[in-house]
């Protein structure tokens, strides 16, 4: 994690050696200061979060793009008691309370359904994906905003063909409950969820493959996250 309690302060470590005791579990953080990647504190005996995942920087800009008190917000189940973090919690509290997060590595659907169903519970709930490994070849290839555009809200939507033999990547991501976003070149995406992309494609489900997509600039991307 980025961000721990220290002396009254919720921030990343500054030297080595320092401790603190995580605000969740109790456990004890120990200042984790890489040379080649972001400070964070790392849990002495595992994280308390099972969702947890190793952070770098492209976690922490994200994280840095909004304010300090929306960052690694723990929530926990009132029934359950399960508890997780969420990276980006804005209008806590509101009708508008949003659930971001971040996600850099590949994450298996029976977790990214359990994470939806948890953070879904009481907020609405947006994925940012990171493309950047072999994905990042076939969304490049496969993006074409010739394809059938459709302007909604003032927003330019088109009809992409996932490129590639295997669609499970856009298949899985299409199959999410939540608002889906991708980062590809530091570019921002929506992907329209069924009934949008249906609407999209003229009353007609998305074929095997097909998924429906617009831009976004990265203010217009944290401004929906931040509710306004
Ligand atoms: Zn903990």
């Amino acid at each position: 994690m980025l961000y721990a309690w220290i002396d009254g302060v919720k921030r990343p470590p500054t030297a080595k050696g320092e401790r603190t005791a995580c605000h969740d579990c109790g456990g004890t953080l120990t200042s984790v200061i890489p040379a080649e990647n972001v400070r964070h504190w790392r849990h002495k005996t595992g994280d308390c979060d099972s969702w947890s995942e190793p952070e770098g920087p492209w976690h922490l800009g994200w994280k840095e793009a909004f304010p300090e008190d929306c960052r690694e917000i723990s929530l926990s189940d009132s029934i359950t008691g399960e508890r997780h973090r969420a990276d980006v919690l804005c209008g806590a509290g509101t009708s508008n309370a949003t659930v971001l997060e971040l996600q850099h590595s590949s994450i298996p659907e029976d977790e990214r359904i359990a994470r939806e169903a948890f953070y879904q519970q009481d907020h609405r709930m947006f994925w940012l994906v990171h493309i950047h490994n072999h994905q990042k070849w076939n969304f490049g290839m496969s993006l074409n905003w010739q394809s059938r555009p459709v302007n909604v809200k003032g927003k330019e939507f088109a009809i992409m063909q996932w490129y590639g033999r295997s669609t499970q990547f856009i298949e899985k991501w299409k199959r999410s409950t939540a608002y889906v976003f991708f980062e590809f070149q530091e570019q921002i995406f929506f992907l329209g969820g069924k009934p949008l992309s249906e609407r999209i494609a003229g009353g007609t489900p998305l074929e095997k493959g097909q998924y429906a997509l617009c831009h976004l600039t990265h203010e217009e991307f944290i401004r929906s996250v931040s509710g306004a």
